[in-house]
């Protein structure tokens, strides 16, 4: 770093350039003190000189001296030509004189007579003053050596006159006044140039103290710029300082950007690498799409062809199904608008079991059975030999019989495309009649919750509806299915399906017709659910199964002496050709058909068993009345007359298919009830009701 150059220094540098150089140099010696006296104290320095020459009348020793000096001097040949012309010198002596003045040393007055001594002195002086006195010497200017020199006689020095030669003395003194005169004249004059030159120094005095004090306030001005440079170079050091703090902690954070940059050139370059990559499969794609666009045109139009082909093959396929379900409509036909199957349960555990000819079933065993052969012995009737008499045999025939051992999936198989006719709107109706304990309920619903393989009709029919609906949306049929499950019991009508505050509020179902003209019915205050999956079947059938147990217990064995009535509503679209089809499907569990043997006496339980047993009695025989009106296509069918008929009317006679299973009990004890529901069974078996036609709109 440049060193700080004193401003000083450069204050003072300037004065030397600028000051121009006397002309003649001063010969004043320009002392610091000299400098600082003003004009009164130089002219007061003089004063002494002045009075000490203007006082030479009498003692002008002071001037001998010097004048002997200027004797001695040894002189170059321009000092001697100088000598010649003393007026060219002449300002310069009284500096001189001055010079002289001043350097000499006091010395004691030497006499003005004897110049040989003089120059002995002048010779001594320039020894002793060397070279500064000899410069001096040289400037001294030349006072006239006669003025100076006391009158010579005959070129001798005048030896002194006699005391008597008084006017030889007066011209000797004179001669003297004379060459005071003049040399107090040359004097004045130099004193006058001396004045001159002290007005020039005093000028230039002033001129300097100008100077000086324009330096000074330079000096101070420079002094505060200093001082605010000082300040300024220690703020910047501070700035620097905090810069380099400040470039070091940035140099970590270039470094970690350096090293993120490093990174991210690197991401880069993957980047577009796989970019490229990208690229190429773009293009390999956009390629492959021209094609695919060719090949996806050509496709449309194959579409379109295959359009035109597919609603052919949908017209023929439509057709077909039509066909179907008219030929369906005719084999169910054939095989009887009503039918009757028969099963026998098996014996359950603890049962005694049968003899082996009580119940037979004729017919091959390659044909499904049909027939049914009951042996009944009455003991009441004997012989004549008093031998019991022989077992009368009872033989039945009906549409199937169902040994003990039938499974539940091969009862089902049998009634499948029945309940299929419902999906082509036909009202499908099907009972479970006989004695209670005979297997009604198994059939119907089936055995304990849980084990798919005692499922009964229930269930396996809305799970087989569903199953077909779904096969008939391919072919533009959209059906929807809302179930019921109500119970009549003596007369009255309760929802099964009821849930929290509903439950229990038997009595308050009415049967109404939808609405006024139409011939829909429905029950009032009971929920209908729509279901669409075999889930919902199960909670419903869930749900009715514990509404029955509350039952059970405020009555005793309610569920047999009830009719439970699950019904589902099912309704068909075909929107793209206008087709509606809507029809019941009705699965009832008929109360038991069980007799009272009225001779006995009754007791006050027996009584309410009675007029249940009446009701029952009355409500199945009402069923077969207007089984046999519709039989007989009588112009009146009695389905008010109860409850029951009253519900089914849309599912029984015209258009309706019906099924009835009559359940038999395998046990011997049970013969009487099991002949009498055989014989209701072979009576409606009998029927043949008209041709069934389907709710078609
Ligand atoms: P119902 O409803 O006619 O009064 P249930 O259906 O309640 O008669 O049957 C009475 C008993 O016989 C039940 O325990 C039932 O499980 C059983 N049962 C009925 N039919 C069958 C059958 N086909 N296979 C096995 N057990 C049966
Ligand atoms: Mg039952």
């Amino acid at each position: 770093m440049e060193t700080l150059r004193s401003p000083l220094l450069e204050v003072k540098g300037n004065i030397e350039v600028k000051r121009p150089l006397p002309k003649p140099p001063s010969r004043l010696p320009l002392s610091g003190s000299r400098l600082k006296r003003g004009p009164e104290q130089m002219e007061e320095a003089l004063e002494p000189e002045k009075k000490r020459t203007r006082g030479l009348g009498t003692k002008i020793a002071p001037s001998r001296p010097r004048a002997a000096l200027l004797t001695a001097v040894p002189q170059t040949q321009g000092q001697a030509a100088a000598r010649t012309a003393p007026k060219k010198t002449g300002p310069r002596c009284p500096t001189a004189v001055a010079t002289v003045l001043k350097n000499q040393k006091p010395g004691p007055a030497v006499p003005a007579q004897k110049p040989g001594r003089d120059v002995a002195s002048g010779a001594e002086a320039l020894r002793r003053g060397g070279r500064r006195a000899m410069t001096c010497l040289t400037l001294v200017p030349s006072v006239p050596f006669s003025a100076a020199a006391p009158p010579m006689v005959g070129g001798k020095k005048p030896s002194k006159r006699p005391a008597w030669d008084l006017k030889g003395q007066l011209c000797d003194r004179m001669a003297e006044l004379k060459c005071c005169r003049e040399r107090n004249q040359i004097l004045d004059q130099e004193n006058q140039q001396l004045r001159d030159q002290l007005r020039e120094a005093q000028q230039q005095a002033s001129t300097l103290g100008a100077e000086r004090r324009t330096l000074e306030e330079e000096l101070a001005r420079v002094r505060v710029q200093a001082e605010q440079g000082q300040q300024e170079l220690g703020r910047l050091s501070a700035q620097v300082l905090e810069l380099e703090e400040r470039l070091g902690t940035q140099e970590g954070l270039v470094q970690v950007l350096q090293r993120e940059q490093l990174g991210l050139q690197e991401e880069r370059r993957g980047l577009a690498t796989r970019l490229e990559e990208q690229e190429r499969r773009l293009q390999a794609s956009e390629a492959a799409l021209s094609d695919s666009q060719a090949e996806v045109a050509s496709l449309r139009q194959e579409a379109a062809a295959q359009a035109v082909l597919l609603a052919e093959r949908e017209d023929r396929l439509h057709g077909l199904e039509m066909e179907r379900r008219r030929l369906h409509n005719q084999l169910q036909e054939l095989k009887g608008n009503i039918r009757v199957f028969c099963r026998v349960r098996p014996v359950l555990p603890g049962e005694p079991t049968p003899n082996p000819g009580f119940l037979l079933f004729p017919g091959g065993p390659a044909d499904p059975p049909t027939r049914l052969s009951l042996s009944r012995s009455d003991e009441r009737r004997g012989t004549l030999s008093g031998a019991p008499a022989p077992p009368t045999r009872h033989d039945f025939s009906f549409d199937r019989v169902f040994p003990p051992g039938s499974r539940q999936d091969e009862v089902f198989e049998e009634i499948a495309m029945l309940v299929q006719s419902a999906l082509d709107g036909y009202p499908v109706c099907i009972f479970a009649y006989g004695q209670t304990g005979s297997g009604k309920t198994f059939t119907m619903e089936g055995g304990p919750a849980g084990d798919p393989q005692v499922e009964g009709l229930i269930p396996r029919a809305l799970r087989h509806l569903f199953s077909v609906a779904q096969e008939l949306s391919g072919q533009g049929w959209t059906y929807s299915f809302v179930a019921s499950y109500v119970e009549i019991y003596n007369e009255t009508v309760r929802d099964l399906l009821a849930t929290g505050t509903r439950k229990g509020q038997a009595g308050e179902c009415e049967i109404r017709r939808a609405g006024p003209g139409s011939e829909e019915l429905t029950v009032t205050n009971a929920r209908y659910v729509p279901v669409s999956c075999e889930k919902e079947v199960q909670a419903l059938l869930h749900l009715a199964r514990q509404n029955r147990a509350v039952a059970r217990t405020a009555q005793n064995e309610r569920s047999s002496r009830s009719h439970s009535v699950f019904q589902l509503q099912i309704s068909g679209e075909h929107a793209a050709r206008g087709l509606q089809c809507i029809a019941p499907l009705s699965l009832v569990d008929l109360a038991g058909s069980e007799r009272l043997d009225s001779g006995l006496a009754l007791g006050p339980g027996e009584r309410e068993r009675l007029r249940e047993t009446q009701s029952i009695n009355s409500s199945l025989s009402t069923l077969g009345l207007v089984i046999m009106a519709l039989s007989n296509k009588e112009p009146h069918v009695p389905y008010r007359n109860s409850k029951l008929t009253y519900l089914l009317q849309n599912s029984l006679g015209g258009s309706a298919k019906m099924l009835m299973f009559v359940n038999i009990s395998p046990l011997e004890e049970n013969v009487s009830e099991s002949l009498n529901s055989l014989r209701f069974a072979s009576k409606v078996n009998q029927c043949v009701i008209g041709t069934a036609q389907a709710n078609k709109k």
